[in-house]
């Protein structure tokens, strides 16, 4: 791979928002109650906004209301995804996992009580309180963190990870964790939303898992990977006969 120490990694985060923002429109994000954050990053995971957008109104329209969700098949779940999503029946799955959780401990589904709490906790016990729901994982919990609690976090994906390592703003990160603060640092909180859907953006229309289109994607010039590619074969890089 191209040295990535010689790309500056603020320059590949500001080509990022300057080549994919005319791509991607900045929206303020959607006000919903802490329950329906989680159940919607649980669809948002490694998909972008507007898929996730559609199988999230695919729930709601189809499901009377989350105790109806809870007590339905994955199949009738994954029926009003609507097939928005990849991996619709483990999302439907963790989906009635976590509702049940909820209805199990607190009779009800509704978390405001909690958010209540986790604002006076601050961030980091908030993270792990959240953390502590079976159906949590690390993207789910940085994005109620990221939405619900106005935090500087930035929720990764494997598909945000995956991008971000061949962009080349990896190689001394080693771990989500490392890697969630390098970016951190080098997004501005005022920009966490919009980057998590440049991202999701880049993963669906360029930076696929299986032969990314690096030819056609509007980062090549600043990617390390993309410029990688572009690179001539020497004489000396040739297999012997
Ligand atoms: S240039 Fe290629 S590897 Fe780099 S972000 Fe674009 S598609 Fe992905």
């Amino acid at each position: 791979m191209v040295m990535a120490t010689a790309i500056n990694k603020q320059k590949i985060v500001h080509q990022v928002f300057t080549a994919l923002s005319k791509h991607v429109k900045a929206k303020p994000p959607e006000s919903r109650p802490v329950l329906e954050q989680f159940i919607y990053a649980i669809l948002r995971e490694n998909a972008t906004r507007e898929s996730a957008d559609q199988a999230f109104k695919g729930l709601l329209d189809r499901f009377f209301d989350w105790n109806e969700v809870r007590v339905s098949s994955t199949l009738e779940i994954v029926e009003a995804l609507d097939g928005a999503l990849p991996d619709a029946e483990t999302r439907a799955q963790r989906i009635v996992d976590f509702l049940q959780e909820i209805f199990e401990t607190t009779y009800s589904f509704d978390l405001e009580p909690l958010l209540e709490v986790l604002q006076k906790k601050g961030l980091k016990q908030a993270s792990k309180q959240l953390g502590r729901y079976q159906a949590a994982n690390d993207y789910a919990v940085g994005w109620v963190i990221q939405q619900s609690l106005g935090g500087h976090t930035i929720p990764l994906d494997a598909t945000a990870v995956r991008t971000l390592k061949r962009l080349g703003l990896t190689e001394d990160a080693s771990g989500l964790e490392a890697l969630r603060t390098l970016v951190e640092n080098q997004v501005p909180k005022a920009k966490a939303s919009l980057f998590v859907d440049l991202m999701s953006h880049l993963a669906d229309a360029h930076c696929h898992e299986e032969a990314p289109a690096c030819a056609r994607c509007p980062l090549r010039q600043a990617c390390a990977t993309g410029l990688e590619a572009k690179m001539p074969i020497t004489p000396a890089a040739k297999k012997p006969r």
